[in-house]
């Protein structure tokens, strides 16, 4: 069995990895740690619960360590990338953790918050900075941080930052990054652009593969249309005007793509139908209320609730009072429509308050009568 104590870590991260409860290294661990610590670029396919986070924290905070000098203030010594909030805190604790026997300082940013005290965090400088591309971008574009004097640079889940629509904010923050850097990558899928980001951002990268590339559900039956891309949104259309299909999700590559599918639908006369949203959320999570009610410009009623001891349908039963009444009757309209009209029709044939019921997914509960067009 491979030990910490063979991959060239010193006492410090030993000691915190024992506190941690690690006894030994998980396979990317192993394979990343002693060529990360060499110096070399590398390129990780990898997916949350590997190991991942470690694999690249530890060979840095080692590598920070061996040259103590203080970051000048509003920079940072290391810059780590990451698609989500949620992500970014949780790879400035695990910088934490493991450094915990360290002087280096670590600091997390993320948008959706307010930007003074980030700022503030930023004035003396930090060793290590994880942040989320919009708010990184913020805070250079008002020269609160410069990036000039970052060593490493690590891309966290990369196939899902730009899933998220980030790929021209990363193209800019690469900008304002020294060229003689240390890339590290990872992503829990190759598909080409990554394979592109990998082969412009990165310098001779070690690969390091653990985890197959993603593959479909087996009872999924897969097909495909070859259309024109300028064709795709009218197809969609009329594929949505079918009521066969009562309940539909549409992917798109990007979120940009997303609301120019929206558009294009209502365009098309294909609306967000009236719909009931309904979130439960737990005490550590009564901050988010904030954002959501931020971003969708709406107090969210509080619903009182018993949370029953044990098994008891009273939450089940208050969450389905919320919902619309005629949902059942709407399903079974479109089904039968499905039945004798099932050639597609033009936008004006079918009035939206007929219109098959469709599902959403809204934070809990499967709310009818919701169409999702993104
Ligand atoms: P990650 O893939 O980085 O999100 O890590 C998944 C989980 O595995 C986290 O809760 C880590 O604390 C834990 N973990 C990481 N490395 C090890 C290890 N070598 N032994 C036991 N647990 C680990």
């Amino acid at each position: 069995m491979p030990h910490f104590s063979d991959l060239g870590l010193s006492a410090p991260i030993l000691g915190a990895l024992a506190a941690e409860g690690y006894t030994a290294p998980t396979p990317i661990q192993f394979q990343a740690i002693p060529p990360v610590l060499g110096g070399r670029d590398l390129c990780g396919i990898a997916q949350t619960g590997t190991g991942k986070t470690a694999a690249f924290a530890l060979p840095i905070l080692e590598r920070l360590a061996t040259v103590p000098r203080r970051a000048a203030p509003h920079t940072c010594r290391v810059l780590v990338l990451s698609p989500t909030r949620e992500l970014a805190s949780q790879i400035a604790d695990s910088f934490r953790v493991y450094g915990a026997g360290m002087p280096l300082s670590t600091a997390v940013v993320f948008g959706g918050v307010p930007i003074g005290p980030q700022r503030q965090k930023l004035t003396r400088g930090v060793d290590i900075l994880v942040a989320t591309p919009g708010r990184l971008l913020e805070l250079t574009d008002t020269r609160s941080l410069t990036l000039s004097s970052v060593q490493v640079l690590v891309l966290d889940e990369a196939d899902r930052m730009l899933d998220l629509g980030f790929i021209h904010a990363l193209k800019r923050i690469v900008k304002l990054l020294p060229r003689q850097r240390q890339t590290l990558l990872f992503s829990a899928t190759m598909p080409r652009p990554i394979a592109a980001l990998a082969e412009d951002y990165l310098t001779d990268p070690v690969k390091v593969v653990v985890a197959p590339s993603a593959t479909t559900v087996e009872r999924v039956q897969q097909g495909v249309v070859f259309v024109p891309s300028d064709r795709k949104r009218d197809l969609l259309a009329t594929l949505l005007r079918d009521p066969v299909l009562e309940r539909v999700l549409v992917f798109t590559r990007t979120k940009h793509g997303a609301d120019r599918v929206v558009r294009h639908l209502v365009g098309a006369g294909i609306e967000g139908a009236a719909g009931t949203a309904i979130a439960f959320c737990s005490d550590e999570e009564r901050p988010y209320l904030r954002d959501i009610e931020k971003l969708t410009r709406c107090s969210l009623r509080a619903i009182p609730s018993k949370i029953p001891a044990a098994r008891n349908d009273s939450i089940e039963r208050q969450a389905k009072a919320m919902l619309p009444r005629d949902a059942g009757l709407a399903s079974r309209q479109a089904s039968a429509r499905g039945r004798t009209t099932p050639a597609p029709q033009p936008a004006t044939a079918v009035p939206p308050a007929q219109r098959p019921a469709r599902w959403r997914f809204v934070s809990g509960v499967l709310a009818p009568r919701v169409v999702n067009q993104t």
